[in-house]
């Protein structure tokens, strides 16, 4: 589990955690070591940019965001390659799914906006593990997509920097960055690497 310095409602798991999305005993004893509910509200993860605001545990339906302002409620969302993103404002907090699906359609962005007009404006964001421009290769017409953040892998092909580009949606946010890439660093899962089920979790909450 890695914990954005200076962070108190932000944590993001390792494989070490266990696959969070699935095994119900690793998520509880995620949510023991960080003092939190395993009663977390989630979304059911479809790559879009539905944002949902929850005030219960569970799953709140098809979206890629969900933001709270209920002291004691876990917000989560699951990943293995595509980035977490989490955001606080005073009073509130929200997590994102960002691929590139996610990146392009902006969900990050969105529940900014969301939160913003809601009255909690973000201050801080925190981007967790997924796959670097190392080795995220994709395809011309995808490459062209993203040509603000083209880059290469590490064996010379097209790449694109998601993380580069999620960035831009947090401009003006003081945001951490986590280190390593899931598909080549261990550590981590990674879809793309072994097209597993395991998920690690971003979870955030109101402190
Ligand atoms: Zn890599």
């Amino acid at each position: 589990m890695i914990r954005p310095p200076q962070w108190h409602g932000a944590s993001f798991s390792e494989a070490l955690d266990g696959d969070i999305r699935n095994d119900i005993s690793a998520r509880a004893t995620l949510s023991e070591v960080l003092g939190v509910s395993d009663s977390w509200a989630t979304v059911h993860q479809v790559h879009g940019r539905e944002v949902v605001r929850a005030t219960v545990s569970g799953d709140g339906g098809d979206a890629d965001a969900v933001w709270t302002t209920e002291p004691g409620l876990p917000v989560a969302v699951f990943t293995a390659d595509c980035f977490a993103v989490v955001m606080s404002a005073p009073g509130a907090v929200g997590v994102a799914h960002a691929g590139w699906r996610g990146a392009l359609a902006g969900v990050v962005a969105e529940m900014r906006s969301v939160m913003v007009h809601s009255g909690h404006i973000p201050t801080m964001a925190a981007i967790g593990p997924g796959i670097g421009p190392c080795c995220f290769e994709v395809g011309a017409e995808l490459s062209k997509k993203f040509s603000d953040h083209g880059a290469m892998t590490t064996w010379g092909t097209s790449s694109v920097d998601l993380t580069g580009s999620i960035l831009g949606q947090l401009e003006g946010l003081e945001t951490w960055v986590s280190k390593g890439c899931t598909y080549h660093s261990d550590g981590w899962f990674s879809h793309r690497r072994n097209g597993k089920p395991d998920r690690l979790a971003a979870v955030g909450w109101v402190v």
